[in-house]
């Protein structure tokens, strides 16, 4: 075939770019078949036949994408296998076998369809969120738990009350409610953990709500005993067809895709509504019965609030939690630099203040020495400004280390000058620890310090203004040496006594 000449349609099938619209189309056209088709054996194969392609599709999609931790995938395969293997077994019950009594064999694979979504969707939500999420499972509990009020409410009690004298029938009517909250608070979980919404990610949502909704609508028309529950039986099949389409999907790589924290962080005015309305389906619960003119199952309200009512607290109790983590991250930062991760200016003041304070009451030596780092443009000019970054960087580590335990306040005073402040240390015992820091400097870099003492009476601007001048004269001496200022010098004389001796 020549090149640009197009593929004829059944060639360029085998590349179809996007199969899930394909698979869309496929799977609505059995759908219909299904619902205009004379009712029978073969239209009811064909209900076996979509629930088939979704498996299929599914595990299609999973090979075909290859996502992280594709485990889960497999389990929602299992799932929709179940249901399939479910389909199946009523098809053949119901038309070659005779056997339509509730409970029988295809309620088995039903039934087993619930742990494996479940657990597929709890697995979703972990590898999206592998973090402990101690808020999102109490969201997730919130939720269950006032649905689960609901439904055992409105279908589980009645269902056991109407067994009676059949234990299996009842205990398998209650799974289907009961396996229909756990995948409930599971799907909360995912679309909780979940990071940026994607097509998947709403088909996948979608198929699952889909299927809680028609498998509600199934078990009230049930219970009620007025509907055998035809009529909705598509909505099963669209259930099956979204999910088949959410795994086909490109964008399904990205549901398991781990999350950064701070995007699930977030408490949405969503999420505060919905946790609302889950807390008050208590009282609701209690106002339909009374409204139906039903005797109020008073134990589960009681049960049932009560636990809600402990879940919120909870939930409380973790939001204080994370607001006062992040209030201490936040002082954190605003008292640290962010290169050095040393005091910054404005903590070094309030230090300045409380040291002072300290000497004062001990009657003890305050000391304030300012460095800073010589012919540091040229170094920057010369090396470029990230490796003047990583030199910046490596001073203060190695400094911090080297100061460690002597009682000596370190703090980025600015660009690249740095403060020693020290009260209750001797002067010449901060001059032999500066001698200390400037062995360590990375590079062979070299630095210039004045040095001042606190004169007892002289406000603090006076004392920081006598080290930078004695600063100044030590940079005026030749650089690489520390300058003393004279007690109670002032701020614009320079330091007069030499230390050592600048080169
Ligand atoms: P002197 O010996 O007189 O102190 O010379 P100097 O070049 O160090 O002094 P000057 O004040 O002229 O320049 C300071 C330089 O420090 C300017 C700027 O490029 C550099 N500097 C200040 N803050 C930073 C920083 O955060 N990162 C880097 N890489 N460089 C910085
Ligand atoms: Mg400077
Ligand atoms: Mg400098």
């Amino acid at each position: 075939m020549a090149e640009g000449t197009p593929a004829p349609w059944w060639r360029a099938g085998r590349r179809v770019r996007s199969p899930w619209r394909a698979y869309a189309v496929f799977g609505v056209l059995v759908a219909l078949a299904v619902q205009v088709g004379p009712p029978g054996p073969a239209t009811d194969s064909l209900f076996v036949l979509s629930s088939a392609a979704a498996v299929l599709a599914t595990a299609a999609g999973v090979r075909r994408h290859r996502p992280r931790g594709a485990g889960a995938w497999w389990l929602l395969v299992a799932g929709l296998g179940a249901w399939t293997l479910g389909d199946a077994t009523y098809w053949l019950c119901w038309w070659v076998l005779d056997l339509r009594g509730f409970p029988g064999p295809p309620d088995v694979f039903y039934v087993a369809a619930y742990p494996l979504l479940t657990a597929a969707l709890l697995r979703l939500a972990r590898q999206a969120r592998p973090a402990r999420d101690v808020e999102g499972t109490i969201d997730a509990a919130i939720l269950v738990v006032g649905c689960g009020l609901l439904s055992w409410t409105f279908l589980i009690a009645p269902t056991l009350a109407h067994a009676g004298a059949d234990p299996l029938g009842a205990a398998v009517s209650a799974a289907y409610p009961v396996g229909d909250v756990l995948v409930l608070g599971a799907l909360v979980r995912v679309v909780t953990a979940a990071g940026r919404h994607s097509v998947s990610s709403g088909l996948f949502a979608s198929a699952a709500l889909v299927m809680l909704l028609v498998d509600t609508l199934y078990q009230v028309a049930t219970t009620s005993g007025s509907f055998d529950g035809s009529g909705i039986d598509w909505l099963w099949q669209a259930s099956y067809v979204l999910w088949g389409c959410a795994a086909l999907h490109p964008s399904m790589r990205r549901l398991s895709d781990p999350v950064p924290a701070p995007e699930t962080a977030q408490f949405s005015t969503t999420r505060l509504l919905v946790l609302t309305g889950a807390s008050l389906l208590a009282p609701a619960t209690l106002v339909l019965q009374l409204l139906l003119g039903r005797p109020p199952q008073a134990w589960a309200v009681v049960v049932g609030s009560t636990v809600l009512f402990l879940l919120v607290v909870a939930r409380l109790h973790a939001l204080v939690r994370r607001v006062r983590e992040q209030a201490d991250q936040l002082a954190e930062l605003a008292r640290t630099d962010p290169l050095t991760g040393l005091l910054n200016r404005r903590s070094a003041d309030a230090e300045l203040r409380r040291l002072r304070e300290r000497a004062e009451l001990e009657g003890t030596d305050l000391v304030v020495g300012l460095l800073d780092l010589d012919r540091f443009k040229v170094f920057n000019d010369t090396f470029g400004h990230p490796a003047g970054d990583r030199l910046l960087v490596g001073a203060a580590t190695a400094w911090r280390s080297a100061l460690a335990g002597t009682g000596v306040a370190l703090a980025r005073w600015g660009g690249e000058e740095f403060a020693v402040l020290a009260a209750g240390v001797a002067p010449a015992r901060v001059e032999r620890l500066l001698a200390d820091l400037r062995a360590v400097v990375p590079d062979g870099q070299t630095f210039s310090a004045g040095l001042a003492r606190w004169d007892g009476t002289e406000p603090l601007e006076a004392l920081v203004a006598r080290a930078d001048a004695a600063l100044y004269a030590a940079k005026h001496a030749g650089r690489a040496c520390t300058r003393t200022a004279d007690p109670g010098a002032g701020p614009v004389r320079p330091a007069a006594r030499r230390v050592r001796s600048c080169t």
